[in-house]
């Protein structure tokens, strides 16, 4: 509900902007000029146009994902046909590794059948995220969900999965160890009340997606499964309370001690950003690393402490919130933050708003956390078109890609990202590599001394892009110098 009155006013106030008979660059400009905005405006109607602080100081309403049960990795598959991303929690708990896993490979393997024979000029695109809780350190509730986005359909498929595991006992939990014996028909019988579903529609895969949360059981219905297809995927919470007659053991629902999560939006180290100098005349290569903060990045940061270089972090903003102290770092040692999207959507699939909430949010969070406003855009997969290209100059943002791609996702090979990044390094190139895994941080451990030792600065994108007095201009693509 916040999240929409943010985005109002974002879009009010670019449709304000819109009004005037400005150029786009002056736009950008004031957008996120600072208070003489407020002096300078040239409308009749008294209507300010927020600055930036303004504009991010809404940025706690955006939900960001709970992820209290196991770090994050990636599973990553790119073809022709489509890209999938998703985002899922690492456990040690082999039953649920190997039904998660399962999951994912099937899923992708299922819209990879589906694609077969088409000949779009962009492949599809899967991205999912998940939310996890963990409840008394002794259950763990896992819930996904993202999109199936295809050219040429008209909206996206939602995708939604759920898993629960009992960490005590190691194992995966099902509804029927839970509940009492009848639980499954009275709940059934809840969830059809509750959502308002006709007979016709019911089946007895209804309560396949249940997860387990701190208030309750939740049960998400898939768009389209039992409902109309606008009402969106619904989900329904049963609180522990209500579900009391039907739950085997009540009591173990509980919470016990804090059951309120932290929130470490706030910075909580004072930032002091490093100015990292440059050597106008002698070569320099931005090393740029996407999709992250993840559990590998402070060992890169340590890697380029140690010897002295800077990178470019392209940051996924939906990330940001968990590994908070990361990122002040990044900021604290004088390398540049820039935007990844919010949750690593092809932004060219997007609509306007859908692709200003992608950019700002991650800005914003950003913003909030380091005071560092990230002007430097990578567009997911890299991919971008006239519209994303529009959107960005109006942001007053400049897009970079990479004239070195180390392929590190692919390969996980730190030997052959060390050999990739020698063979090609050159004055004025970018590089592109993921900090999401350890291999490309061994890589790392490597190639950064030893394209010290070759004579190479290495620098921020911006700085090397600026680099002989030129300014980086909003709405440009760039590859390297
Ligand atoms: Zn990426």
């Amino acid at each position: 509900m916040k999240k929409r009155i943010f985005c109002l006013i974002l879009s009010a106030a670019f449709l304000f902007c819109g009004c005037t008979d400005k150029t786009n660059n002056e736009v950008a400009e004031d957008v996120f000029a600072a208070e003489e905005n407020i002096d300078n405006n040239e409308t009749e109607e008294n209507i300010e146009t927020p600055t930036l602080e303004e504009y991010v100081s809404e940025i706690e309403v955006i939900p960001t994902p709970i992820r209290e049960y196991g770090d994050s990795a990636t599973y990553i598959h790119m073809e022709n046909t489509l890209v999938a991303r998703i985002l899922y929690p690492v456990t040690d708990i082999e039953p649920l590794k190997k039904k998660m896993d399962e999951w994912m490979s099937e899923t992708v393997d299922d819209y990879i059948r589906m694609l077969q024979g088409r000949n779009d000029d962009e492949p599809a695109e899967l991205t999912v995220e998940y939310n996890s809780y963990l409840i008394n350190n002794r259950y763990a509730g896992i819930k996904m969900n993202g999109i199936f986005d295809m050219p040429y359909m008209a909206h996206p498929e939602d995708v939604a999965v759920t898993f629960n595991a009992d960490i005590k006992k190691r194992r995966v939990v099902e509804l029927e160890d839970i509940l009492v014996e009848d639980g499954k028909e009275i709940l059934t019988e809840m969830t059809v009340e509750r959502a308002g579903i006709e007979e016709d529609d019911v089946n007895k895969h209804i309560l396949d997606n249940w997860v387990i949360t701190h208030e309750g059981i939740e049960i998400v219905l898939e768009r389209g499964a039992y409902l109309p297809m606008s009402e969106g995927t619904k989900t329904l919470l049963f609180t522990y309370e209500e579900m009391e007659d039907i739950l085997e053991n009540p009591e173990v629902w509980e919470e016990k001690g804090e059951d309120e999560i932290e929130n470490t939006t706030e910075a909580s180290v004072e930032i002091k950003i490093e100015e990292p100098e440059v050597e106008e005349d002698k070569p320099m290569i931005a090393l740029t690393f996407d999709d992250g903060p993840s559990a590998h990045t402070d060992r890169l940061l340590d890697i380029l402490e140690e010897y002295g270089g800077k990178a470019t972090f392209f940051l996924v903003g939906n990330m940001v919130d968990k590994r908070a102290e990361t990122v002040e770092r990044m900021a604290n040692e004088g390398h540049e933050i820039a935007n990844h999207s919010w949750s690593h959507r092809q932004l060219t699939k997007l609509g306007d708003q859908e692709l200003n909430d992608q950019i700002m949010n991650t800005r914003a969070v950003i913003y909030n956390l380091t005071e560092v406003d990230p002007v430097l855009l990578r567009p997911p997969y890299g991919s971008y078109n006239d519209e994303v290209s529009a959107k960005a100059k109006e942001l007053g943002i400049t897009m970079v890609n990479w004239s070195v791609d180390t392929l590190d996702w692919k390969n996980k090979d730190a030997d052959k990202v060390y050999k990739h990044i020698m063979q090609t390094a050159a004055d004025g190139a970018i590089v592109l590599c993921h900090d999401l895994y350890p291999t490309t941080v061994d890589a790392m451990e490597k190639a950064i001394p030893a394209l010290i030792a070759e004579g190479y600065q290495l620098v921020t994108v911006s700085q090397l892009l600026e680099s002989d007095g030129e300014e980086m201009e909003a709405g440009k693509m760039y590859y390297k110098k």
